[in-house]
């Protein structure tokens, strides 16, 4: 009896060969960009008790009523489910090993999420996330560090076109002051109200301005601003955020009516969206959760943080098709003729000495089709060597994304295309 194949589950992807080469050197920029920021990582389970997320992302979420793999563990009849974000393992788990006992926390974390969406581009079951989490620091200054870094991130990714968004939620009092106004407005207006604003208008009414149902986008513009609800301290603290973005030339748009898919978020809230991806063009999101240590059953203490998608970033970059992460290589090495090959072997394995990764061009051929291999292979320069180089004691340096080709000593090499990788790398 034959078998037709199995499939994965929908919304799930595997990552190929092909792709999962981008995937490596995306995480090697991203782990290389958190130890500038002295943040470090943390490893957390993909299952947790279903009463975490509950309990942190709040009953009335989306991702609460309908997008969470939850299940009863049929040995046991635990309540478990497939984590849907990584904040509320995260805080979880540095309260059950009393991480934040006497000094706050930079930690980061990376890996797979799940939440039980409709599949379709930038928006999968099982995705990916990088997130960073500054337990226990209060000050604008760390809301603030977490927007720069996002900023230098996107630089180092050649990432332009993704815009910057930000409001304030105020503190928990303001919110209720400004529910009371927000359930008046929509309850004035309850007919064009979609099933699930009428479901949250008196649970969570501020979880409606979060809804991406056009057909309510009017009467979401029209709703009372939460802006003239917010206390003095809250309004400070969210000034200096401003400042800092502004000493740092990091431009941003005041939204009001951002207000993010999970409970715990207050005061500082922001998003990184770019339009180039369609529908799913939030690329990374985040802000402060004050609340959220106390409300897992720790001492209380202030807290902030974010996460970005891989898979939208990396769609992103496709999408600008930049080839810098792709560059598995820095050197491609041409030689024709025997004492041409003979000299190039050597000067290959002094290059990789010097740290560099090189192709060594294997097999012959003309220049012409070695030269091709070698802009196929995305590597940063070429070094020609041929019978006159072999004269001369000097290889041809040739740049391989534009500029002049050298003469350069064989001994030189190393140190001169170090030299040059340097300069290329900070400019
Ligand atoms: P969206 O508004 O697009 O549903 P969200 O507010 O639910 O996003 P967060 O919980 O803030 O998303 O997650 C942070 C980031 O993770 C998002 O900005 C996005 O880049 C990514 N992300 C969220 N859900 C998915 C998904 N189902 N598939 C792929 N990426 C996702
Ligand atoms: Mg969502």
């Amino acid at each position: 009896m034959s078998h037709s194949p199995l499939q994965a589950v929908r919304g799930m992807n595997d990552i190929l060969p092909d792709e999962a080469m981008l995937w490596l050197s995306f995480e090697d920029t991203v782990r290389a960009w958190l130890e500038q920021y002295g943040y470090r990582n943390i490893r957390m389970p993909l299952l947790e008790p279903t009463a975490l997320f509950k309990r942190a992302i709040g009953d009335v979420t989306d991702i609460v009523e309908k997008e969470m793999y939850s299940f009863e563990d049929a040995l046991n009849g635990d309540h478990l489910t497939l984590r849907p974000e990584g904040t509320a393992s995260c805080v979880r788990a540095a309260l059950q090993h009393n991480l934040l006992y006497n000094a706050p926390q930079r930690l980061y974390y990376s890996g797979a999420m799940f939440r039980h969406e409709r599949p379709q581009k930038g928006r999968y079951r099982q995705f990916h996330q990088i997130g960073v989490e500054a337990l226990g620091f209060a000050g604008p200054d760390i809301d603030a560090e977490h927007i720069l870094m996002c900023a230098r991130l996107w630089h180092k990714l050649g990432l332009r076109d993704v815009t910057l968004q930000l409001n304030t939620l105020g503190d928990a009092a303001a919110r209720q002051r400004h529910r009371e106004k927000l359930i008046a407005h929509f309850e004035a207006h309850q007919s064009d109200l979609d099933a699930d604003a009428l479901r949250r208008l008196h649970s969570n009414p501020l979880r409606i301005l979060d809804s991406k149902n056009p057909a309510m986008q009017d009467l979401i513009a029209a709703a009372p601003s939460l802006m003239s609800d917010i206390d003095d301290d809250a309004l400070k603290h969210f000034e200096s955020v401003q400042k800092i973005l502004r000493n740092h030339k990091i431009k941003f748009e005041i939204n009001p009516r951002l207000v993010r898919g999970l409970d715990y978020y207050n005061r500082t809230v922001f998003e990184w969206t770019t339009t180039q991806l369609g529908a799913q063009g939030t690329v990374c999101a985040g802000g402060r959760f004050d609340g959220l240590i106390e409300q897992l059953g720790g001492t209380a203490a202030p807290a902030c943080g974010f996460a970005m998608g891989i898979e939208r970033l990396l769609a992103l970059m496709q999408e600008l098709n930049k080839p810098a992460l792709l560059n598995t290589v820095d050197v491609y090495i041409v030689n024709q003729g025997d004492q041409a090959n003979e000299k190039a072997a050597i000067l290959a394995e002094q290059l990789r000495d010097a740290g560099l990764r090189v192709l060594l061009h294997c097999g012959g051929g003309s220049f012409k089709t070695q030269m091709k291999k070698a802009d196929a292979s995305n590597a940063e320069w070429a070094v020609i060597i041929g019978d006159d180089e072999v004269r001369s004691g000097q290889a041809t340096l040739k740049p391989l994304h534009g500029g002049e080709q050298t003469q350069v000593a064989f001994g030189e090499l190393a140190q001169m295309i170090r030299a040059k990788a340097i300069v290329g790398k900070f400019k």
